[in-house]
């Protein structure tokens, strides 16, 4: 008998209070925890801050023998056990960072059932040896989490985790739980199919989060605009500015560093150190703002995030929705914003365009990038049409604190805040169109927005003599819009695919929708641009 025996439990119940000192299950946990209990499987989609490691611990801790637990997140294994352990919960980790005494050890204790816990990198699927060691303990289940690494549909694709198919194989008889906080409708139905959930039962929470106000604006000077930001509304405050790349991280932590605030980069370039060392004065230090790439955030457990600024288009509303999660874990009001331009279509396309992979591939990637935009140009609720694409729908029992929340608006984000008007922008698309067909079948030239928009304001500048485009019929048939208006003409096209830019030069060229639009066959609306962002709270304090 191992010395360390600890009391067995029955009850969940028991467990969630002698254990965890929580008093009542949240949401759906108790029929979750029930269902893995009584040896059935699982899928459980609840957003970030829902309570998931609750599910899956707590029937480990239950049911007989050791609860495996995937995950891709290495770097918190450590902080996972270590808390865990102060609660007294026998757990352990094996990943490729130990050293091999410290994974004999954990072997060992795994197999003498000295165990509660054990969580596995999924990598580690691959040696046999780990195969081998399985078969020697008792596994009282297995829990797959950001399961959504499993679907090549999905934004995280991580081809270790098809290995975990071969569990069910295996093992036929230890339920699993896969749990994710991150997947539509589509990303389910793969999750069930390649870890053959087929039997399992679907556990969906809502997907609102009330309490974060979502804004999306125009870019101009990002770093500008997101000092003003957090100078104006969250001054003082934990939060999260993401960039797209690893420069930008940097400078854009020294901008905020030179403003007199507590801003630290994080991406994968950094030296471990140094990124262990800045996430932990984040979570330690009041009021720090995290400036990373999106390599930072997974499984970051920091309840007072009052804010998540992306200074980038992020490349699949996935992807924006589990970053922007990580603002108001504590329910109280927080913001996500996000600034967007032009160029951040063209770079995104760009990248697909250049990125490996067969056509089907990019054309996943293309799909989740227009359904980003259409979150970015709607000037319908931004939640609601969130909401929508992971298949819910807005008003569901999270709305009571809303007094009489009509089920298309949600009163919290930029749209409801401040509505915004569309206007037919039909003629408007027809110039641009045509600008570019003349430029191309009349002077066999292909130009970027910038100049487009001068032939079409009529400016004289030195490159429109230089080709002497004050010559074409459209040289100045625009001046009934001002040049931000016409920028905006121009990014809305791109976005819905009506015109593409394109090559070396990032000209703007001709999509197979740009004809009928030209012609004034398809109609066209676009947003006004607001003037300026929303700013009221009127949901805070619920
Ligand atoms: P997720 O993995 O879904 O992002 P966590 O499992 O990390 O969420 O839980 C988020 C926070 O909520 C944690 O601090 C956790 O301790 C707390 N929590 C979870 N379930 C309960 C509960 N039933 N009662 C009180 N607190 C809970
Ligand atoms: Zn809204």
């Amino acid at each position: 008998e191992p010395a360390d025996e600890r009391p067995r439990f029955t009850d969940p119940h028991d467990v969630l209070r002698r254990v965890f000192g929580y008093d009542a299950f949240r949401g759906e946990q108790q029929e979750i925890v029930e269902q893995v209990v009584g040896g059935g499987d699982a899928l459980v989609l609840m957003p970030t801050g829902g309570g998931k490691s609750l599910c899956y611990q707590v029937p480990a801790l239950v049911r007989d023998g050791v609860g495996v637990v995937v995950s891709p997140l290495i770097a918190l294994m450590q902080d996972q056990v270590d808390a865990l352990r102060a609660l007294g919960v026998r757990a352990g980790f094996l990943n490729s960072t130990q050293s091999p005494d410290e994974r004999r050890d954990t072997e060992r204790a795994f197999v003498s059932g000295e165990l509660d816990l054990l969580y596995l990198a999924p990598e580690r699927l691959k040696v046999e040896s780990t195969v081998r060691l399985l078969d020697r303990g008792r596994i009282a289940l297995f829990a797959i989490d950001e399961a959504h690494c499993v679907a090549q549909w999905g934004h995280d694709f991580r081809p270790d985790y098809l290995l975990l198919s071969e569990l069910h194989t295996r093992w036929p008889d230890v339920p699993r739980i896969a749990l994710t906080a991150t997947a539509t409708e589509a990303t389910r139905t793969e999750i069930a199919e390649r870890l053959q959930l087929t039997a399992a039962k679907h556990f969906v929470a809502s997907f609102d989060r009330p309490n974060i106000q979502y804004r999306i604006v125009g870019k101009n000077e990002p770093r500008k605009q997101v000092l003003e930001l957090i100078r104006g509304e969250h001054p003082g405050e934990a939060g999260i500015v993401y960039c797209l790349s690893r420069k930008s991280v940097e400078q854009t932590a020294e901008f905020l560093t030179a403003q007199g605030m507590t801003a630290l980069p994080y991406h994968a370039g950094l030296d471990a150190s140094v990124r262990r060392e800045n996430q932990a004065r984040f979570l330690r230090e009041d009021g720090v703002v995290m400036v990373a790439t999106i390599a930072f955030g997974m499984g970051i457990d920091k309840p007072d995030v009052r804010f998540v600024a992306h200074l980038d288009l992020p490349k699949s509303v996935e992807g924006y929705y589990q970053e922007t999660g990580r603002a108001g874990r504590d329910g109280l009001p927080s913001t996500a914003w996000l600034a967007y331009g032009l160029p951040d279509v063209v770079q995104q396309r760009k990248m697909i365009d250049d990125s490996e992979g067969d056509a089907a591939h990019k054309r996943r990637l293309a799909l989740h990038l227009d359904a980003m935009l259409a979150l970015c140009e709607t000037v319908a609720c931004r939640r609601a049409q969130l909401l929508r694409y992971f298949g819910q729908e807005l008003g569901g029992d999270a709305s009571s604190a809303g007094g009489s929340r009509v089920d298309t608006a949600c009163g919290n984000c930029d749209t409801c805040l401040n509505p915004v008007s569309s206007w037919d922008g039909t003629v408007p698309a027809q110039k641009v169109l045509s600008t570019v067909w003349r430029l191309k079948n009349e002077r066999r030239q292909s130009f970027g927005a910038v100049h487009v928009i001068d032939i079409l304001l009529g400016r004289r500048t030195a490159k429109i003599e230089q080709f002497d485009h004050d010559q074409l019929s459209v040289f100045g048939v625009g001046s009934d819009l001002t040049e931000p208006q016409w920028r905006s003409v121009i990014r809305q096209l791109v976005a819905r695919g009506m015109l593409a830019v394109g090559g070396a030069h990032s000209t703007l060229v001709f999509t197979e929708d740009s004809p009928a639009v030209m012609r004034g066959d398809t109609p066209v609306m676009f947003r006004t641009e607001p003037e300026r962002a929303a700013r009221s709270r009127t949901r805070s304090g619920t």
